[in-house]
């Protein structure tokens, strides 16, 4: 029912060239048809030499944040609707660097989220905990007020055309991965509280695991009930690596 999505954040990686090239290594890899959607979110001066490169339609190309504005006096921002006229068709929203590093607050994360619907952009939505948040057994308060905010500002109709990441914040970059259970746990409290707003929308939405996903770990996790893909991050920089993932979706 929910088509598996497996999407590469490449954060701050890459030139034309290397663009060229792991573009190209994952369309070979993936082939002509594959019955999972792949998603491919390069920096922002390379998504228009991605655009041109892609050849099918189930590989989607995203960008990396967007300014939560249409336009205007906003040096070094960029807008939703630069972003469609460059060929993307989603956003991240909230990645925890973005939070951690640029001060994104849980509203600046929603206004950002509500300008991606607006412009047509789906929106991925990354929510999750610090490794002391989940020390302390606040998991599922963080991540459901993350989530709550959102809700609250754009609505769950929303929702309809967005996609969640669930990327607990200490296991990112840093080799840990949450175990299966764990993972599914939240997915679960995520897709209730969506559910508990509109039944439907809760059951079709698609939930993301990020969070050091590699080609041996992958299939275990995307196995879990209410996990329907991955947000990658460094595995999604080599292609052969990325392809193993995608591969483990379906
Ligand atoms: C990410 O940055 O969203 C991510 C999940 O990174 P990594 O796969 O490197 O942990």
């Amino acid at each position: 029912m929910r088509k598996p999505l497996i999407a590469g954040n490449w954060k701050m990686n890459g030139s034309r060239s290397e663009t060229r090239e792991l573009l190209a290594g994952i369309q070979h890899g993936l082939g002509e048809g594959f019955p999972f959607e792949v998603m491919v979110i390069p920096p922002y001066p390379y998504l228009q030499l991605a655009a041109g490169l892609v050849k099918h339609d189930g590989l989607v190309l995203g960008a990396q944040d967007l300014s939560p504005h249409a336009g205007g006096a906003y040096t070094g921002e960029v807008s939703g609707a630069m972003l469609v006229d460059c060929g993307c068709r989603a956003v991240l929203v909230g990645h925890s660097e973005r939070r951690s590093l640029h001060g994104e607050t849980d509203a600046d994360v929603a206004a950002k989220f509500r300008a991606a619907v607006q412009i047509g952009l789906t929106p991925v939505l990354c929510v999750g905990e610090t490794l002391a948040e989940r020390e302390q057994g606040q998991t599922e308060a963080v991540v459901s007020r993350q989530l709550e905010r959102v809700l609250q500002a754009a609505g769950i109709v929303a929702f309809a055309s967005a996609v969640v990441a669930y990327e607990p914040v200490w296991a990112i970059g840093t080799g840990k991965t949450a175990t299966p259970a764990q993972a599914q746990e939240v997915h679960a409290v995520i897709r209730a509280q969506l559910a508990s707003e509109d039944a439907t929308i809760g059951g079709l939405v698609r939930i993301l695991y990020g969070g050091s996903v590699k080609p041996d770990n992958a299939a275990e996790i995307f196995a879990q009930q209410d996990i329907d893909g991955g947000l990658i991050g460094g595995a999604s920089l080599d292609a052969d690596s990325f392809v193993a993932i995608c591969r483990a979706a379906q």
